[in-house]
Protein backbone atom coordinates (compact mmCIF):
# COMPACT_ATOMS: atom_id res chain seq x y z
CA UNK A 1 0.00 0.00 0.00
CA UNK A 2 1.27 3.24 -0.74
CA UNK A 3 0.68 7.05 0.16
CA UNK A 4 -1.66 7.66 -2.21
CA UNK A 5 -3.98 4.68 -1.53
CA UNK A 6 -3.42 5.68 2.35
CA UNK A 7 -4.79 8.65 1.31
CA UNK A 8 -7.69 7.55 -0.52
CA UNK A 9 -8.66 5.40 2.04
CA UNK A 10 -8.34 7.95 4.43
CA UNK A 11 -10.46 10.76 2.29
CA UNK A 12 -13.47 9.42 3.19
CA UNK A 13 -13.44 9.65 7.21
CA UNK A 14 -12.16 13.53 6.75
CA UNK A 15 -15.08 14.12 4.38
CA UNK A 16 -17.38 13.77 7.00
CA UNK A 17 -15.68 16.64 8.04
CA UNK A 18 -15.86 18.72 5.13
CA UNK A 19 -17.20 22.44 6.52
CA UNK A 20 -14.78 21.79 9.23
CA UNK A 21 -12.19 21.14 6.75
CA UNK A 22 -12.86 24.55 4.65
CA UNK A 23 -13.21 26.81 8.00
CA UNK A 24 -9.57 25.24 8.89
CA UNK A 25 -8.20 25.88 5.55
CA UNK A 26 -9.83 29.26 5.27
CA UNK A 27 -8.10 29.94 8.99
CA UNK A 28 -5.22 28.92 7.16
CA UNK A 29 -4.76 31.27 3.99
CA UNK A 30 -5.25 34.44 6.75
CA UNK A 31 -2.64 33.25 8.78
CA UNK A 32 -0.66 32.51 5.87
CA UNK A 33 -1.11 35.84 4.61
CA UNK A 34 -0.16 37.02 7.99
CA UNK A 35 3.02 34.86 7.94
CA UNK A 36 4.44 37.28 5.09
CA UNK A 37 3.88 40.93 7.30
CA UNK A 38 7.22 40.40 9.25
CA UNK A 39 9.12 40.68 6.41
CA UNK A 40 7.17 42.91 4.11
CA UNK A 41 6.88 45.39 7.22
CA UNK A 42 10.52 45.24 8.29
CA UNK A 43 11.42 45.39 4.38
CA UNK A 44 9.57 48.42 3.97
CA UNK A 45 11.28 50.10 7.69
CA UNK A 46 14.45 49.45 6.67
CA UNK A 47 14.39 51.54 3.60
CA UNK A 48 12.51 54.29 5.18
CA UNK A 49 14.95 54.38 7.97
CA UNK A 50 17.81 54.55 5.12
CA UNK A 51 15.95 56.82 3.53
CA UNK A 52 15.31 59.54 6.15
CA UNK A 53 19.35 58.87 7.01
CA UNK A 54 20.17 59.59 3.39
CA UNK A 55 17.49 63.15 4.14
CA UNK A 56 19.17 64.15 6.65
CA UNK A 57 16.05 63.56 8.72
CA UNK A 58 16.01 61.84 11.98
CA UNK A 59 12.87 60.71 14.76
CA UNK A 60 10.95 64.02 14.21
CA UNK A 61 9.89 62.43 10.86
CA UNK A 62 9.99 58.66 11.78
CA UNK A 63 7.75 58.52 14.56
CA UNK A 64 4.84 58.18 11.40
CA UNK A 65 6.41 55.61 10.00
CA UNK A 66 6.85 53.93 13.74
CA UNK A 67 3.38 54.66 14.71
CA UNK A 68 2.27 52.86 11.49
CA UNK A 69 4.10 49.79 11.81
CA UNK A 70 3.43 49.13 15.41
CA UNK A 71 -0.27 49.76 14.14
CA UNK A 72 0.43 46.98 11.30
CA UNK A 73 2.36 44.67 13.57
CA UNK A 74 -0.26 44.73 16.81
CA UNK A 75 -3.07 44.03 14.31
CA UNK A 76 -1.40 41.82 12.44
CA UNK A 77 -0.45 39.93 15.72
CA UNK A 78 -3.96 39.98 16.73
CA UNK A 79 -5.39 38.53 13.82
CA UNK A 80 -2.58 35.53 14.20
CA UNK A 81 -3.65 34.84 17.63
CA UNK A 82 -7.27 34.70 16.36
CA UNK A 83 -6.68 32.05 13.28
CA UNK A 84 -3.77 30.12 14.99
CA UNK A 85 -6.06 29.51 17.97
CA UNK A 86 -8.85 28.83 15.19
CA UNK A 87 -6.82 26.80 13.07
CA UNK A 88 -5.39 24.76 15.64
CA UNK A 89 -8.57 24.24 17.81
CA UNK A 90 -10.61 23.16 14.19
CA UNK A 91 -7.37 20.92 13.31
CA UNK A 92 -7.62 19.32 16.63
CA UNK A 93 -11.04 18.54 16.52
CA UNK A 94 -11.06 17.13 13.25
CA UNK A 95 -8.07 14.94 14.18
CA UNK A 96 -9.83 13.51 17.39
CA UNK A 97 -12.83 13.24 15.86
CA UNK A 98 -10.84 10.90 12.62
CA UNK A 99 -9.42 8.91 15.43
CA UNK A 100 -12.62 7.98 16.81
CA UNK A 101 -14.13 6.94 13.63
CA UNK A 102 -11.53 5.01 12.54
CA UNK A 103 -11.64 3.38 15.80
CA UNK A 104 -15.35 2.52 15.67
CA UNK A 105 -14.76 1.69 12.47
CA UNK A 106 -12.26 -1.32 13.01
CA UNK A 107 -14.36 -2.25 16.06
CA UNK A 108 -17.68 -2.72 14.03
CA UNK A 109 -15.81 -4.41 11.06
CA UNK A 110 -14.05 -6.61 13.02
CA UNK A 111 -17.08 -7.98 14.77
CA UNK A 112 -18.89 -9.04 11.54
CA UNK A 113 -15.41 -10.93 11.01
CA UNK A 114 -15.91 -15.08 11.32
CA UNK A 115 -13.74 -16.71 14.10
CA UNK A 116 -11.42 -18.03 11.70
CA UNK A 117 -9.61 -14.29 11.35
CA UNK A 118 -9.01 -14.56 15.08
CA UNK A 119 -7.41 -18.05 14.40
CA UNK A 120 -5.28 -17.60 11.35
CA UNK A 121 -1.40 -16.85 12.19
CA UNK A 122 -0.24 -13.43 12.31
CA UNK A 123 -3.44 -12.21 13.67
CA UNK A 124 -3.04 -13.29 17.39
CA UNK A 125 -4.80 -10.61 19.96
CA UNK A 126 -1.95 -8.77 20.76
CA UNK A 127 -0.86 -8.17 16.80
CA UNK A 128 -4.02 -6.95 16.03
CA UNK A 129 -4.63 -5.03 19.28
CA UNK A 130 -1.13 -3.42 18.44
CA UNK A 131 -1.86 -3.13 14.78
CA UNK A 132 -5.36 -0.93 15.52
CA UNK A 133 -3.74 0.91 17.79
CA UNK A 134 -0.82 1.99 15.89
CA UNK A 135 -3.04 1.79 12.58
CA UNK A 136 -5.24 4.67 14.43
CA UNK A 137 -2.88 6.64 16.13
CA UNK A 138 -0.60 6.75 12.25
CA UNK A 139 -3.79 8.06 10.56
CA UNK A 140 -4.96 10.50 12.91
CA UNK A 141 -1.29 12.28 13.02
CA UNK A 142 -1.63 12.26 9.27
CA UNK A 143 -4.55 14.13 9.27
CA UNK A 144 -2.97 16.70 12.03
CA UNK A 145 0.30 16.76 10.33
CA UNK A 146 -1.82 17.61 6.88
CA UNK A 147 -4.13 20.19 8.37
CA UNK A 148 -2.24 21.94 11.28
CA UNK A 149 1.32 21.60 9.74
CA UNK A 150 1.45 20.88 5.97
CA UNK A 151 -1.11 22.91 4.62
CA UNK A 152 -0.56 26.03 6.62
CA UNK A 153 3.25 25.58 6.26
CA UNK A 154 3.00 25.06 2.46
CA UNK A 155 0.26 27.84 2.10
CA UNK A 156 2.69 30.27 3.67
CA UNK A 157 6.18 28.93 1.42
CA UNK A 158 3.73 29.53 -1.59
CA UNK A 159 2.94 32.85 -0.53
CA UNK A 160 6.78 34.33 0.81
CA UNK A 161 7.81 31.95 -2.67
CA UNK A 162 5.55 34.31 -4.84
CA UNK A 163 6.47 37.35 -3.16
CA UNK A 164 10.48 36.62 -3.79
CA UNK A 165 9.89 35.89 -7.65
CA UNK A 166 8.25 39.43 -7.66
CA UNK A 167 10.71 41.17 -6.38
CA UNK A 168 13.33 39.27 -8.54
CA UNK A 169 13.87 36.75 -10.43
CA UNK A 170 16.95 35.61 -9.70
CA UNK A 171 16.19 35.67 -5.56
CA UNK A 172 12.83 33.80 -6.37
CA UNK A 173 14.59 30.95 -8.52
CA UNK A 174 17.57 30.20 -6.31
CA UNK A 175 15.08 29.93 -3.13
CA UNK A 176 12.56 27.39 -5.68
CA UNK A 177 15.87 25.16 -6.71
CA UNK A 178 17.08 24.41 -2.95
CA UNK A 179 13.05 23.03 -2.03
CA UNK A 180 14.10 19.74 -4.96
CA UNK A 181 17.30 19.10 -3.50
CA UNK A 182 15.81 18.87 -0.18
CA UNK A 183 13.18 16.73 -1.33
CA UNK A 184 15.85 14.49 -2.95
CA UNK A 185 17.71 13.69 0.31
CA UNK A 186 14.46 13.31 2.34
CA UNK A 187 13.50 10.85 -0.70
CA UNK A 188 16.90 9.24 -0.14
CA UNK A 189 15.98 9.11 3.66
CA UNK A 190 12.95 7.80 3.63
CA UNK A 191 13.84 4.95 1.26
CA UNK A 192 16.52 4.23 4.10
CA UNK A 193 14.50 3.81 6.91
CA UNK A 194 11.57 2.09 5.27
CA UNK A 195 12.73 -1.48 5.96
CA UNK A 196 13.71 -0.49 9.52
CA UNK A 197 10.11 1.08 9.75
CA UNK A 198 8.41 -2.65 9.15
CA UNK A 199 11.08 -4.34 10.83
CA UNK A 200 9.96 -2.05 13.82
CA UNK A 201 6.53 -2.19 13.59
CA UNK A 202 7.12 -6.32 13.68
CA UNK A 203 8.80 -5.92 16.91
CA UNK A 204 5.98 -3.87 18.33
CA UNK A 205 3.43 -6.21 17.36
CA UNK A 206 5.65 -9.42 18.91
CA UNK A 207 6.36 -6.89 22.23
CA UNK A 208 2.70 -6.56 22.87
CA UNK A 209 1.95 -10.27 22.07
CA UNK A 210 4.63 -11.17 24.61
CA UNK A 211 3.56 -8.96 26.90
CA UNK A 212 0.29 -10.47 26.74
CA UNK A 213 0.99 -13.76 26.79
CA UNK A 214 2.93 -13.38 29.75
CA UNK A 215 0.20 -11.74 31.75
CA UNK A 216 -2.02 -14.86 30.50
CA UNK A 217 -0.02 -17.59 31.63
CA UNK A 218 1.64 -15.68 34.64
CA UNK A 219 0.31 -18.58 36.91
CA UNK A 220 1.85 -21.25 34.96
CA UNK A 221 5.66 -18.79 34.98
CA UNK A 222 5.66 -18.53 38.45
CA UNK A 223 4.56 -22.65 39.21
CA UNK A 224 7.14 -23.79 37.19
CA UNK A 225 9.81 -20.94 37.94
CA UNK A 226 10.12 -20.17 34.52
CA UNK A 227 10.69 -15.75 35.31
CA UNK A 228 14.20 -15.72 33.43
CA UNK A 229 13.04 -17.63 30.74
CA UNK A 230 9.96 -15.93 30.04
CA UNK A 231 11.94 -12.27 31.30
CA UNK A 232 14.94 -13.70 28.73
CA UNK A 233 12.70 -13.77 25.49
CA UNK A 234 11.85 -10.40 26.39
CA UNK A 235 14.83 -8.95 26.59
CA UNK A 236 15.89 -10.77 22.99
CA UNK A 237 13.15 -8.70 21.47
CA UNK A 238 13.82 -5.47 23.33
CA UNK A 239 17.48 -5.82 22.55
CA UNK A 240 16.68 -5.67 18.88
CA UNK A 241 13.77 -3.49 19.05
CA UNK A 242 16.70 -0.92 21.01
CA UNK A 243 19.38 -1.63 18.18
CA UNK A 244 16.58 -1.05 15.44
CA UNK A 245 15.85 2.15 16.90
CA UNK A 246 19.54 3.71 17.40
CA UNK A 247 20.10 2.60 13.61
CA UNK A 248 17.11 4.72 13.09
CA UNK A 249 18.12 7.64 14.79
CA UNK A 250 21.75 7.33 12.83
CA UNK A 251 20.49 7.50 9.96
CA UNK A 252 18.00 10.58 10.67
CA UNK A 253 20.26 12.45 12.14
CA UNK A 254 23.32 11.87 9.25
CA UNK A 255 20.20 13.10 6.47
CA UNK A 256 19.21 15.95 8.99
CA UNK A 257 22.84 17.12 8.82
CA UNK A 258 22.92 17.05 5.27
CA UNK A 259 19.63 19.02 5.26
CA UNK A 260 20.42 21.32 7.62
CA UNK A 261 23.64 22.14 5.34
CA UNK A 262 21.73 22.44 2.56
CA UNK A 263 18.94 25.04 4.17
CA UNK A 264 22.44 27.24 5.25
CA UNK A 265 23.43 27.32 1.77
CA UNK A 266 20.06 28.84 0.88
CA UNK A 267 20.85 31.15 3.28
CA UNK A 268 23.86 32.10 2.40
CA UNK A 269 23.08 32.41 -0.94
CA UNK A 270 20.46 34.86 -0.42
CA UNK A 271 22.37 36.72 1.16
CA UNK A 272 25.52 37.49 -1.41
CA UNK A 273 22.34 37.95 -3.97
CA UNK A 274 20.75 40.10 -2.18
CA UNK A 275 23.22 42.07 -1.15
CA UNK A 276 24.95 42.25 -4.96
CA UNK A 277 21.87 43.71 -6.12
CA UNK A 278 21.77 45.84 -3.27
CA UNK A 279 24.80 47.01 -4.57
CA UNK A 280 24.64 46.79 -8.50
CA UNK A 281 21.64 49.39 -7.14
CA UNK A 282 18.84 47.28 -8.27
CA UNK A 283 17.32 46.73 -4.85
CA UNK A 284 17.20 48.93 -1.72
CA UNK A 285 18.66 47.96 1.67
CA UNK A 286 15.34 46.65 3.20
CA UNK A 287 15.82 43.78 0.53
CA UNK A 288 18.36 41.84 2.45
CA UNK A 289 16.49 41.30 5.18
CA UNK A 290 13.08 41.12 3.69
CA UNK A 291 14.75 38.25 1.60
CA UNK A 292 15.90 36.65 4.18
CA UNK A 293 12.87 36.51 6.39
CA UNK A 294 11.23 35.48 2.84
CA UNK A 295 13.32 32.23 2.22
CA UNK A 296 13.00 31.41 6.14
CA UNK A 297 9.36 31.13 5.21
CA UNK A 298 10.13 28.94 2.70
CA UNK A 299 12.45 26.56 4.17
CA UNK A 300 10.09 26.55 7.27
CA UNK A 301 7.64 24.08 5.98
CA UNK A 302 10.97 22.23 4.62
CA UNK A 303 12.49 22.19 7.93
CA UNK A 304 9.32 20.71 9.14
CA UNK A 305 9.52 18.61 6.07
CA UNK A 306 11.02 15.60 7.28
CA UNK A 307 9.44 15.14 10.65
CA UNK A 308 6.01 15.21 8.54
CA UNK A 309 8.16 12.80 6.13
CA UNK A 310 8.61 10.63 8.99
CA UNK A 311 5.52 10.74 10.42
CA UNK A 312 3.73 9.85 6.72
CA UNK A 313 6.62 7.18 6.03
CA UNK A 314 5.05 6.03 9.75
CA UNK A 315 1.60 6.34 8.54
CA UNK A 316 1.91 4.47 4.90
CA UNK A 317 3.23 1.96 7.23
CA UNK A 318 0.79 1.57 10.04
CA UNK A 319 -2.16 2.50 8.33
CA UNK A 320 -1.15 -0.55 6.43
CA UNK A 321 -1.55 -2.19 8.97
CA UNK A 322 -4.59 -1.06 9.85
CA UNK A 323 -6.30 -1.32 6.51
CA UNK A 324 -5.11 -4.73 6.27
CA UNK A 325 -7.97 -5.58 8.74
CA UNK A 326 -10.42 -3.04 7.04
CA UNK A 327 -10.05 -5.00 3.98
CA UNK A 328 -10.01 -8.16 5.19
CA UNK A 329 -14.11 -7.32 5.25
CA UNK A 330 -15.17 -9.61 2.08
CA UNK A 331 -12.57 -12.47 2.66
CA UNK A 332 -13.40 -12.68 6.30
CA UNK A 333 -17.12 -11.35 7.22
CA UNK A 334 -18.92 -14.39 8.56
CA UNK A 335 -21.56 -15.40 5.98
CA UNK A 336 -24.75 -15.70 6.70
CA UNK A 337 -27.64 -16.98 4.59
CA UNK A 338 -31.52 -15.69 5.15
CA UNK A 339 -33.38 -18.37 6.39
CA UNK A 340 -35.62 -17.88 9.68
CA UNK A 341 -37.99 -20.61 10.11
CA UNK A 342 -40.91 -19.81 12.97
CA UNK A 343 -39.52 -22.77 14.42
CA UNK A 344 -36.94 -24.77 14.93
CA UNK A 345 -36.83 -28.48 15.57
CA UNK A 346 -33.17 -29.57 15.54
CA UNK A 347 -32.32 -32.01 13.50
CA UNK A 348 -28.80 -31.95 12.47
CA UNK A 349 -26.85 -33.89 9.93
CA UNK A 350 -23.02 -34.00 8.30
CA UNK A 351 -22.85 -35.09 4.93
CA UNK A 352 -19.17 -36.35 4.32
CA UNK A 353 -17.53 -33.38 6.12
CA UNK A 354 -13.66 -32.48 5.75
CA UNK A 355 -12.16 -29.58 7.40
CA UNK A 356 -9.01 -28.22 7.63
CA UNK A 357 -8.34 -25.31 10.30
CA UNK A 358 -6.80 -22.06 9.20
CA UNK A 359 -3.51 -23.18 10.11
CA UNK A 360 -3.62 -25.95 7.88
CA UNK A 361 -4.54 -28.65 10.83
CA UNK A 362 -7.21 -31.26 9.33
CA UNK A 363 -9.49 -31.81 11.97
CA UNK A 364 -12.16 -33.75 10.54
CA UNK A 365 -12.14 -36.60 7.66
CA UNK A 366 -15.24 -37.73 5.81
CA UNK A 367 -17.70 -36.86 9.12
CA UNK A 368 -21.03 -38.05 8.65
CA UNK A 369 -23.14 -37.83 11.48
CA UNK A 370 -27.13 -37.54 12.76
CA UNK A 371 -28.07 -35.79 15.00
CA UNK A 372 -32.15 -36.02 15.69
CA UNK A 373 -34.53 -33.56 17.47
CA UNK A 374 -35.60 -34.36 21.12
CA UNK A 375 -32.70 -37.27 22.11
CA UNK A 376 -28.98 -36.48 23.75
CA UNK A 377 -26.38 -37.10 21.09
CA UNK A 378 -23.31 -38.03 23.27
CA UNK A 379 -19.46 -37.31 21.30
CA UNK A 380 -16.93 -39.99 22.24
CA UNK A 381 -12.97 -39.17 21.93
CA UNK A 382 -9.80 -38.70 22.93
CA UNK A 383 -8.52 -35.38 22.97
CA UNK A 384 -7.96 -34.17 19.87
CA UNK A 385 -10.08 -36.02 18.04
CA UNK A 386 -12.45 -33.72 16.67
CA UNK A 387 -15.08 -33.43 19.08
CA UNK A 388 -15.18 -29.54 19.24
CA UNK A 389 -14.84 -29.11 15.59
CA UNK A 390 -17.31 -30.79 15.29
CA UNK A 391 -19.63 -28.27 17.57
CA UNK A 392 -17.47 -25.26 15.74
CA UNK A 393 -18.81 -26.49 12.59
CA UNK A 394 -22.39 -26.73 13.53
CA UNK A 395 -22.49 -23.13 15.34
CA UNK A 396 -21.17 -21.96 12.03
CA UNK A 397 -17.92 -20.67 13.45
CA UNK A 398 -16.01 -22.20 10.40
CA UNK A 399 -17.23 -23.67 7.09
CA UNK A 400 -16.61 -26.72 6.18
CA UNK A 401 -14.44 -27.28 3.23
CA UNK A 402 -16.29 -30.32 1.74
CA UNK A 403 -19.64 -32.02 2.25
CA UNK A 404 -22.62 -30.72 3.98
CA UNK A 405 -24.19 -29.49 6.96
CA UNK A 406 -27.65 -29.53 7.02
CA UNK A 407 -30.71 -28.43 9.90
CA UNK A 408 -34.03 -29.08 9.59
CA UNK A 409 -33.19 -30.43 5.95
CA UNK A 410 -31.75 -27.17 5.05
CA UNK A 411 -27.99 -26.54 4.45
CA UNK A 412 -26.70 -24.56 7.29
CA UNK A 413 -25.16 -21.91 4.14
CA UNK A 414 -28.60 -20.63 3.61
CA UNK A 415 -29.43 -20.18 7.67
CA UNK A 416 -29.42 -16.90 8.92
CA UNK A 417 -26.46 -17.55 11.31
CA UNK A 418 -27.39 -14.99 14.46
CA UNK A 419 -30.75 -16.37 13.80
CA UNK A 420 -29.17 -19.93 14.15
CA UNK A 421 -26.92 -18.78 16.97
CA UNK A 422 -30.11 -17.30 18.57
CA UNK A 423 -31.30 -20.86 19.00
CA UNK A 424 -27.75 -22.36 19.98
CA UNK A 425 -27.26 -22.91 23.29
CA UNK A 426 -23.50 -23.03 23.89
CA UNK A 427 -21.80 -24.39 27.44
CA UNK A 428 -18.02 -24.90 27.10
CA UNK A 429 -15.44 -26.57 29.59
CA UNK A 430 -14.28 -23.04 30.33
CA UNK A 431 -16.34 -20.17 29.78
CA UNK A 432 -16.07 -16.36 29.09
CA UNK A 433 -17.29 -14.68 32.15
CA UNK A 434 -17.37 -10.78 31.48
CA UNK A 435 -16.16 -7.75 33.79
CA UNK A 436 -19.51 -6.72 35.35
CA UNK A 437 -22.17 -7.91 37.86
CA UNK A 438 -23.38 -11.94 38.30
CA UNK A 439 -26.70 -10.90 36.84
CA UNK A 440 -25.29 -8.55 33.72
CA UNK A 441 -23.32 -12.10 33.15
CA UNK A 442 -26.87 -13.59 33.05
CA UNK A 443 -28.52 -11.10 30.72
CA UNK A 444 -25.89 -12.11 28.70
CA UNK A 445 -27.96 -14.97 27.05
CA UNK A 446 -31.14 -12.82 26.92
CA UNK A 447 -30.52 -8.91 27.47
CA UNK A 448 -34.43 -8.06 27.45
CA UNK A 449 -35.25 -11.17 30.50
CA UNK A 450 -35.93 -9.46 33.82
CA UNK A 451 -34.42 -9.63 37.42
CA UNK A 452 -37.16 -12.65 38.25
CA UNK A 453 -36.00 -14.63 35.04
CA UNK A 454 -31.88 -14.19 36.18
CA UNK A 455 -33.21 -15.35 39.63
CA UNK A 456 -35.10 -18.51 37.88
CA UNK A 457 -32.49 -19.23 35.40
CA UNK A 458 -29.84 -19.00 38.43
CA UNK A 459 -32.10 -21.21 40.18
CA UNK A 460 -32.00 -24.06 37.97
CA UNK A 461 -28.04 -23.47 37.80
CA UNK A 462 -27.88 -24.18 41.41
CA UNK A 463 -26.29 -20.76 41.56
CA UNK A 464 -29.08 -18.63 43.69
CA UNK A 465 -28.37 -19.56 47.38
CA UNK A 466 -24.33 -19.18 46.36
CA UNK A 467 -25.37 -15.77 45.05
CA UNK A 468 -27.66 -14.78 47.58
CA UNK A 469 -24.50 -15.51 50.48
CA UNK A 470 -22.22 -12.90 48.54
CA UNK A 471 -22.56 -9.48 50.23
CA UNK A 472 -23.92 -7.99 46.79
CA UNK A 473 -25.76 -10.33 45.91
CA UNK A 474 -26.27 -10.56 42.01
CA UNK A 475 -24.48 -7.32 41.39
CA UNK A 476 -21.10 -9.24 43.00
CA UNK A 477 -18.46 -9.07 40.40
CA UNK A 478 -18.52 -12.37 38.73
CA UNK A 479 -15.22 -12.09 37.47
CA UNK A 480 -14.44 -13.10 41.31
CA UNK A 481 -16.52 -16.42 41.53
CA UNK A 482 -14.72 -19.45 41.65
CA UNK A 483 -14.29 -21.84 38.53
CA UNK A 484 -17.29 -23.87 39.61
CA UNK A 485 -19.68 -21.18 40.28
CA UNK A 486 -18.59 -19.47 36.77
CA UNK A 487 -19.36 -22.47 35.15
CA UNK A 488 -23.01 -22.37 36.61
CA UNK A 489 -22.97 -18.61 35.66
CA UNK A 490 -22.68 -19.93 31.90
CA UNK A 491 -25.30 -22.91 32.69
CA UNK A 492 -27.98 -19.94 33.78
CA UNK A 493 -26.82 -17.56 30.96
CA UNK A 494 -28.17 -21.04 28.84
CA UNK A 495 -31.46 -21.34 30.97
CA UNK A 496 -32.37 -17.64 30.08
CA UNK A 497 -31.48 -17.97 26.61
CA UNK A 498 -34.11 -21.34 26.07
CA UNK A 499 -32.51 -22.58 22.76
CA UNK A 500 -33.66 -25.79 20.81
CA UNK A 501 -30.13 -26.71 20.56
CA UNK A 502 -27.98 -27.37 22.97
CA UNK A 503 -24.33 -27.74 23.03
CA UNK A 504 -21.98 -28.79 25.84
CA UNK A 505 -18.55 -29.34 25.54
CA UNK A 506 -17.58 -30.95 28.98
CA UNK A 507 -19.81 -28.59 30.80
CA UNK A 508 -19.18 -30.06 34.33
CA UNK A 509 -15.50 -30.85 33.66
CA UNK A 510 -14.24 -28.30 36.26
CA UNK A 511 -16.88 -29.20 38.88
CA UNK A 512 -16.64 -30.66 41.88
CA UNK A 513 -18.72 -34.07 42.50
CA UNK A 514 -21.70 -32.01 44.20
CA UNK A 515 -21.74 -29.69 41.70
CA UNK A 516 -21.80 -31.70 39.11
CA UNK A 517 -24.62 -33.81 39.97
CA UNK A 518 -26.34 -30.81 40.51
CA UNK A 519 -25.77 -29.63 37.03
CA UNK A 520 -26.32 -33.07 35.84
CA UNK A 521 -30.04 -32.78 37.50
CA UNK A 522 -30.82 -29.45 35.65
CA UNK A 523 -29.30 -30.37 33.06
CA UNK A 524 -31.29 -33.32 32.56
CA UNK A 525 -34.56 -30.74 32.99
CA UNK A 526 -33.54 -28.79 30.47
CA UNK A 527 -32.56 -31.38 27.78
CA UNK A 528 -36.32 -32.50 27.52
CA UNK A 529 -37.72 -31.72 24.22
CA UNK A 530 -34.60 -30.30 22.83
CA UNK A 531 -31.42 -31.34 20.38
CA UNK A 532 -28.53 -31.97 22.70
CA UNK A 533 -25.17 -32.66 21.67
CA UNK A 534 -22.88 -33.44 24.65
CA UNK A 535 -19.05 -33.70 24.84
CA UNK A 536 -18.43 -35.44 28.04
CA UNK A 537 -15.84 -37.94 29.61
CA UNK A 538 -17.96 -38.65 32.54
CA UNK A 539 -18.94 -42.14 31.60
CA UNK A 540 -22.56 -41.60 33.71
CA UNK A 541 -23.24 -38.95 31.34
CA UNK A 542 -22.28 -40.89 28.46
CA UNK A 543 -24.33 -43.80 29.33
CA UNK A 544 -27.87 -41.80 29.25
CA UNK A 545 -27.16 -40.99 25.60
CA UNK A 546 -29.54 -42.02 23.03
CA UNK A 547 -26.83 -42.03 20.40
CA UNK A 548 -22.69 -42.03 20.75
CA UNK A 549 -20.54 -40.81 18.38
CA UNK A 550 -17.07 -42.22 18.84
CA UNK A 551 -14.69 -40.49 16.99
CA UNK A 552 -10.47 -40.90 16.38
CA UNK A 553 -8.07 -38.50 14.15
CA UNK A 554 -11.04 -36.63 12.91
CA UNK A 555 -13.11 -40.03 11.84
CA UNK A 556 -16.58 -41.48 13.05
CA UNK A 557 -15.63 -45.14 14.09
CA UNK A 558 -18.75 -46.15 15.51
CA UNK A 559 -22.14 -45.13 16.48
CA UNK A 560 -24.83 -46.76 17.92
CA UNK A 561 -26.47 -46.50 21.28
CA UNK A 562 -24.20 -47.43 24.80
CA UNK A 563 -24.66 -51.21 23.96
CA UNK A 564 -24.03 -51.11 20.53
CA UNK A 565 -20.89 -48.90 20.15
CA UNK A 566 -19.17 -51.22 23.67
CA UNK A 567 -20.36 -54.79 21.79
CA UNK A 568 -18.34 -53.30 18.76
CA UNK A 569 -15.19 -53.75 20.53
CA UNK A 570 -13.60 -50.81 19.14
CA UNK A 571 -12.35 -47.42 20.16
CA UNK A 572 -15.45 -46.51 22.54
CA UNK A 573 -15.21 -49.84 24.54
CA UNK A 574 -11.43 -49.21 25.05
CA UNK A 575 -12.46 -45.40 26.34
CA UNK A 576 -14.98 -46.43 28.11
CA UNK A 577 -13.00 -49.10 29.51
CA UNK A 578 -10.08 -47.28 30.38
CA UNK A 579 -12.65 -44.28 32.29
CA UNK A 580 -14.16 -47.48 34.18
CA UNK A 581 -10.93 -48.30 35.61
CA UNK A 582 -9.54 -45.28 36.14
CA UNK A 583 -12.47 -44.71 38.34
CA UNK A 584 -12.18 -47.53 40.56
CA UNK A 585 -15.23 -48.84 40.21
CA UNK A 586 -14.48 -52.06 41.87
CA UNK A 587 -13.91 -51.00 44.54
CA UNK A 588 -15.84 -48.18 44.87
CA UNK A 589 -19.28 -50.78 43.95
CA UNK A 590 -17.43 -53.25 47.21
CA UNK A 591 -17.49 -49.61 49.50
CA UNK A 592 -21.00 -49.07 48.59
CA UNK A 593 -22.29 -52.51 48.87
CA UNK A 594 -20.30 -53.11 52.41
CA UNK A 595 -21.66 -50.31 53.56
CA UNK A 596 -25.20 -51.28 52.65
CA UNK A 597 -25.45 -47.72 51.34
CA UNK A 598 -27.56 -47.15 47.68
CA UNK A 599 -27.02 -44.55 45.23
CA UNK A 600 -30.00 -42.26 45.19
P1 LIG B 1 -11.34 -32.52 20.85
O1 LIG B 1 -12.46 -31.57 21.12
O2 LIG B 1 -11.80 -33.88 20.46
O3 LIG B 1 -10.36 -32.57 21.98
P2 LIG B 1 -10.62 -30.62 18.82
O4 LIG B 1 -11.80 -30.63 17.93
O5 LIG B 1 -10.47 -29.51 19.78
O6 LIG B 1 -10.53 -32.02 19.60
O7 LIG B 1 -9.31 -30.68 17.94
C1 LIG B 1 -9.14 -31.48 16.79
C2 LIG B 1 -7.83 -31.09 16.11
O8 LIG B 1 -7.93 -29.77 15.63
C3 LIG B 1 -6.64 -31.11 17.04
O9 LIG B 1 -5.54 -31.59 16.30
C4 LIG B 1 -6.44 -29.66 17.42
O10 LIG B 1 -5.09 -29.40 17.64
C5 LIG B 1 -6.91 -28.94 16.18
N1 LIG B 1 -7.52 -27.65 16.50
C6 LIG B 1 -8.52 -27.39 17.37
N2 LIG B 1 -8.84 -26.07 17.39
C7 LIG B 1 -8.02 -25.48 16.50
C8 LIG B 1 -7.84 -24.12 16.04
N3 LIG B 1 -8.59 -23.12 16.47
N4 LIG B 1 -6.88 -23.89 15.12
C9 LIG B 1 -6.13 -24.89 14.66
N5 LIG B 1 -6.23 -26.16 15.03
C10 LIG B 1 -7.17 -26.48 15.93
Amino acid sequence: MNSIDILKKTVPFVWRYKWLVALTLALTLISSAAAQVNAIVLNYAVDTISDLIQMGKRLSEGWNMLLMISMVLLVKEVLVVGTSFGQRYCGEKIKINISQDLSKAVIERILTYRLAFFTTAGNEPGRIQSRIDRGVDALARLVQNIFIDIVPLVLSAIMALTLMFLQNIWIGLTALLIIPVYFYVSFLQARRLSGRRHEMMRFRELKSQGIINILESIGVIKSFNREKIEGDKQLKLLTDIRMNMIQVRKTSFAYDSIKTFVEQIGVVLMIILSAYFVLEGEMQLGAIMYNIMLFANVTAPIRQMHRIYDDMSEAVIYAGGYFSIMDAAPKETEPSGTYRPKKIYGNLEMHHVDFTYPNGVKALHDVSLKISHGKVTALVGLSGAGKSTIINLLDKFYAPQTGSIMLDGVDLRQWDTAYLRDNIGLVLQKNHIFEGSIEDNILYGNPGATHEQVVEAAKKAFLYDQVMALPEGFKSNAVNLSGGQQQRVAIARMFIKDPAIIFLDEPTASLDAIATEQIKNSLDAIKKGRTVIMISHSLSQIIDADEIYALENGRVMEHGTHEECYANNGVYRSIFDASARSLNIDKIARTMASEGDQPK
